[in-house]
């Protein structure tokens, strides 16, 4: 399947709630009416899109249609939406134009997000491209954790630092590290525990992790990557403001965008955090996940085509 349609596929309840809820309006041109303003609330709260970002969406969905009045409502919700999925940027993966000589990224996010997966998913992609890549078992404190990620550093053509059950999760990074350095590879990321039972303690230990990566190898960790499970709507909001008090969040990734009715959070997420999103994941597939495109992902919430 093309990335394309594995998109609109993931997205298609979501989009189902939109163009069912928004029945006919979506061809309309000209000013909206106070009808259609509030069936345009209603269908944007019912996929998710919170009050803030429903309410900006709607204001400068308006604007746009004053500005440009061959634009049916349709195109004018999906270009103000991929404008505010899309404020801001980033890609996960080295830098083409500033190669370091190790990448390393840190996965963080709360317990059953779907890291393991996408750390899994990521090594798959690196491999391809030709990249030595590491994969680093820092959740040591369920046995199985590590048994997971291993499945899936084979499947994807990537090696494993294996962590023993228990080990502290910064030594386990340090020697993930120093064995990278000394085997030249090229990408590390490392998987991380999820336990959010104390803030302090989930604070105390990534801080760690994240100083022993500063430590091993120059600006490491270059990217930290923070997932978010998209069937949670907005309360991933809530969950993202206490990793990004714990550390600098480079970017998100959102995942489960399949089976969820729920897509439309993706743009609260983004306009409320002012964070970039990288990357989505709409599958427990070694390919289900994609580079996130604030216009695709627009359009797949907004098509009324079948
Ligand atoms: P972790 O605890 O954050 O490492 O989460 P896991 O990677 O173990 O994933 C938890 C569950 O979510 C597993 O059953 C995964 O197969 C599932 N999962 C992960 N990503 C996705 C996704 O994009 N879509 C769906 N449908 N399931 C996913
Ligand atoms: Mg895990």
């Amino acid at each position: 399947m093309s990335l394309w349609n594995r998109l609109r596929e993931g997205l298609s309840r979501t989009r189902e709630r939109v163009v069912q809820g928004l029945g006919g309006l979506l061809g309309r041109r000209g000013p909206v009416d106070a009808a259609t303003r509030e069936r345009l609330e209603e269908t944007l709260l019912g996929a998710d899109v919170g009050p803030g970002a429903t309410e900006r969406l709607i204001a400068r969905a308006e604007e746009r249609l004053a500005r440009e009045p061959d634009l049916d409502l349709g195109a004018a919700l999906e270009r103000t939406a991929a404008e505010l999925l899309g404020r801001t940027r980033a890609e996960f993966g080295p830098d083409p134009t500033a190669p370091v000589k190790l990448w390393v990224a840190l996965i963080v996010g709360v317990n059953g997000v779907g890291k393991t997966t996408l750390a899994g998913k990521l090594a798959a992609r690196f491999a391809r491209e030709g990249r030595r890549t590491l994969l680093v078992a820092a959740d040591t404190f369920r046995a199985a954790a590590v048994e997971q990620l291993d499945v899936w550093a084979g499947r994807a053509g990537a090696e494993i630092l294996r962590a023993r059950p228990g080990a502290d999760p910064a030594s386990v990074v340090h020697d993930g590290l120093a064995s990278a350095v000394g085997r030249r590879f090229d990408v590390v990321l490392i998987d991380t525990a999820g336990r959010l039972h104390t803030k302090h303690n989930l604070m105390a230990e990534l801080e760690k992790v994240g100083r022993v990566c500063a430590r091993s190898v120059p600006g490491a960790p270059h990217h930290v990557l923070l997932v978010l499970d998209a069937t949670l709507g907005q309360n991933a909001i809530a969950q993202a403001r206490e990793f990004q008090r714990a550390i600098p969040v480079t970017s998100l990734a959102l995942t489960k965008l399949d089976g969820t009715a729920r897509g439309g959070s993706v743009i609260a997420i983004a306009d409320e955090l002012g964070l970039p999103i990288s990357v989505v994941g709409v599958g427990e597939g070694l390919d289900d996940w994609e580079p996130f495109d604030p216009e695709a992902f627009a359009q797949a919430l907004f098509d009324e085509r079948p």
